[in-house]
């Protein structure tokens, strides 16, 4: 693939000359992704703004545009090729890796900043497209509190959103998926219907995941949003292990599904069905894992029963079932469905406690009555019980040097919160009443913007970071910004009625001493 560029910088035309030269796709972005987002980038930011960056490049490409190397297009600079080598890593790390949404290349806007919200591309140019939403970006609000930064048109990226988040453990599949809604990420550019890759996830050996999300069907295009409180496990009920039956539309891993009956259309079957994954096979006989819904999108799997609906708060994922007596594909299935548990636990900040199947999930009367899985595991001398118990050694014991990287630390412990001695580089945030009441902790998440959304649906409750540092208060708090003579004895005197009060105010926000300076935003305790 190649692209036109008009030199305009003189070192581009001491390098190119001038005019327009035509380079290839990615030796061009070899000199974009250092010269937009800085070579000293995290390496998730890097390939993310490489992700960003190419599909930008090929829709243009597409169209026929001739580029110019300005950030009216993308900044390009000849002069860091040969001396940004973490770039060019990030550039080939996503070969040929672009953002489609409906087999359509995304339009791909990104900027330095959005302010903290992002916006929709109606409110800032003429076009609306549907993967812009207008939503919260905690990593920019983040990122802008280490280190101010001006807003720009904030339509996509937030180039200080994505350098935080990756620097707080955020893979750069998860940034893409944040700042470009329901879009899906593609391993070939050009061809036009590939939906598929496979995530490079340290830490989650043995876990064969690719993405093809169910963009037609009814439950997708109903976007209802949940936070992800756990995960249910179902089985298909029906002897047919092929991948191809339920997720369809052959990307070349597979096969061709000649009856058309995959799950990618409205109502499967005439159904109102939707899952977040399935596990089965591949064309080639192998087992993988297809992710279907994006994880925090409300699913159609379990019914309901007299307390609710699973749908409310369950991520989900199919097993294709076979005909149930072949111990050899049970146990691949099996392996595979423990490493998405445990990359799902890694997410979320589950525990394997937090996982349960679809008949337990009807004797909670969260679920319909089905008896998925337990009318199969048991066959093989597995059960929930035994499978929670896999998950929860890969979680603690991190089996022979997984990197240890990105999950398995930081599990939520339902008191103390210790962080099981694991080093973990991801942030852990807590929804809790206050950080020293760890009894009250509502749960545990990797990524601010659910732990906020946990807060907020809990009336008195706060997100708090791994060192007990407030980190957001919760809507339904009182406020209060410090002022010049402000003290915490008259503060508590003002909101609690006594100025003894004051340890609780230090508690409440996690405070170490009980110095405090003007501009400080503290939470009042009720
Ligand atoms: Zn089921």
């Amino acid at each position: 693939m190649r692209i036109r560029v008009k030199m305009t910088r003189a070192g581009n035309i001491a390098r190119h000359g001038e005019g327009i030269a035509e380079l290839d796709l990615e030796e061009y972005l070899c000199g974009v992704v250092p010269a937009e987002i800085g070579e000293g980038s995290h390496g998730d930011a890097l390939r993310a703004q490489a992700v960003a960056a190419r599909t930008f490049a090929l829709r243009r490409v597409l169209a026929g545009i001739v580029v110019d190397d300005t950030t009216s297009f993308q900044a390009y600079r000849a002069e860091l090729l040969d001396c940004s080598p973490r770039s060019r890593e990030a550039v080939a790390d996503t070969a040929g890796m672009v953002l489609v949404y409906g087999g359509d290349v995304i339009d791909c806007y990104y900027s330095a900043s959005n302010g903290g919200v992002t916006k929709r591309s109606g409110e800032v140019w003429s076009r609306d497209y549907p993967y812009y939403m207008n939503k919260a970006d905690p990593w920019d609000v983040a990122a802008r509190l280490e280190r101010p930064k001006a807003a720009s048109h904030g339509v996509g990226m937030s180039q200080v959103g994505c350098m935080w988040a990756a620097g707080h453990g955020v893979p750069y599949h998860e940034i893409l998926a944040f700042y470009y809604d329901g879009a899906a990420l593609v391993r070939e550019y050009g061809g036009g219907g590939v939906v598929s890759f496979e995530e490079d996830m340290e830490g989650v050996r043995g876990l064969h995941l690719h993405k093809l999300i169910f963009t037609e069907n009814a439950c997708y295009k109903a976007g209802r949003r949940i936070v992800p409180k756990g995960i249910m496990v179902h089985s298909t009920g029906v002897d047919n292990p092929w991948l191809r039956r339920y997720v369809g539309l052959d990307d070349g891993l597979l096969g061709m599904n000649k009856y058309n009956n995959h799950w990618n259309q409205a109502m499967p079957s005439g159904r109102q069905v939707c899952v977040h994954g399935f596990i089965g096979k591949l064309a080639d006989g192998t087992v993988a894992t297809y992710q279907t819904l994006p994880w925090d999108w409300r699913g159609w799997h379990c019914g309901s029963g007299p307390k609710g609906s699973g749908n409310d708060s369950y991520i989900s994922f199919e097993i294709c079932e076979d005909g149930l007596a072949d111990a050899a594909y049970f146990h691949e299935v099996y392996r595979e469905a423990v490493e998405l548990c445990v990359y799902l636990c890694g997410l979320y900040g589950f525990t394997e406690e937090n996982i349960i199947c679809h008949s337990e999930g009807h004797e909670r009367g969260i679920a319909s009555n089905h008896e998925d899985v337990m009318h199969w595991f048991p066959r093989h001398g597995e059960s929930m019980d035994s499978f929670r118990a896999a998950v929860r050694e890969r979680l603690v014991g991190g089996s022979g040097g997984s990197g240890g990287n990105g999950n398995g630390s930081g599990l939520p412990g339902g008191n103390g919160g210790g962080s099981a001695g694991a080093s973990g580089s991801g942030v852990m945030y807590r929804v809790r009443r206050s950080w020293a009441d760890a009894a009250s902790q509502k749960g545990a998440f990797r990524v601010l913007d659910y732990a906020r959304r946990c807060a907020d649906e809990n009336a008195g409750y706060s997100v708090f970071d791994d060192s007990g540092k407030l980190v957001y208060a919760g809507k339904s708090s009182v406020m209060y910004t410090v002022g010049e003579h402000d003290t915490l004895w008259g503060i508590a005197a003002r909101f609690l009625g006594s100025g003894k009060r004051y340890p609780e105010i230090m508690e409440a926000n996690g405070l170490r001493s009980d110095v405090i300076r003007a501009g400080m935003v503290l939470r009042i305790p009720d």
